[in-house]
């Protein structure tokens, strides 16, 4: 079963005189319980593409559907209403509110998502290993903290769907087979997770592979 599915998505951006096609016919689903990376060199189009999977972004072209309603040109609130009770979110920056501590950012994102979960915010920090930094503000955590405090946000809505940017672009290797692991969990738990990456030690846990160069599937392993 398709969890998501997007179909021949295309993004321009108009920079000055030039255009830059993103992303120019990008189509691919996942399906339940799957663990799906992306991978590509820079500027390919992986940040872009997720933001358009998310409804962060619009595309030009295509459409996305999220358990086979479609989640593209629809209004921004209803879009936020759908990715705050199904999607996690992780981006490669952004993903915490600096006046808000760790728990309260993890509150926050539950009080958002309205559901209600199983998830206790003890749970999430244990997930993440950050019990100790639960009250420390964001501008005290280290990258690899803050990168777990994103992650504990993304998942505080029990999302079926993760979708993380970079998860591990800002960790040490301790860390990344730690968030590895959380990876594989979800798998158990036949819950999706969508990772846009440069690692190939993350990337050799996933089921499948995706490779983009210049907004385009090149490859899929
Ligand atoms: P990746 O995440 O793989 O590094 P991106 O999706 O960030 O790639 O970028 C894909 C292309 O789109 C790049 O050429 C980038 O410069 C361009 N791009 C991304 N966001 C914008 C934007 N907001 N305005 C203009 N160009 C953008
Ligand atoms: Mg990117």
């Amino acid at each position: 079963m398709d969890v998501l599915t997007a179909h021949e998505l295309y993004r321009f951006y108009h920079a000055s005189e030039e255009e830059i096609m993103a992303l120019r016919g990008i189509s691919l689903s996942i399906k339940k319980g799957e663990f799906l990376a992306i991978m590509g060199p820079s500027g390919s189009g992986k940040s872009t593409l997720l933001s358009c999977l998310v409804g962060i972004d619009e595309p030009d072209g295509g459409y996305v559907e999220l358990d086979g309603r479609r989640i593209t040109r629809r209004m921004e609130a209803e879009r936020a209403a759908i990715r705050s009770s199904e999607i996690g979110i992780l981006l490669q920056t952004g993903n915490l509110f600096q006046h808000l501590t760790v728990e309260g950012n993890i509150r926050l994102q539950m009080n958002l998502a309205a559901k209600n979960g199983k998830q206790t915010i003890a749970h999430l920090l244990d997930l993440v290993g950050l019990n100790h930094r639960r009250k420390s503000y964001p501008k005290q955590l280290s990258g690899g903290e803050a990168a777990r405090a994103g992650l504990a946000v993304a998942l505080s809505n029990s999302p079926k769907l993760l979708i993380a940017d970079e998860p591990t672009g800002e960790v040490d290797a301790e860390t990344e087979k730690h968030i590895i692991q959380i990876f594989n969990k979800r798998r158990e738990a036949g819950e999706s997770t969508l990772v846009a990456t440069h690692s190939e030690a993350l990337a050799k846990h996933a089921d499948r592979i995706i490779r983009l160069f210049d907004g385009r599937i090149i490859n899929e392993t």
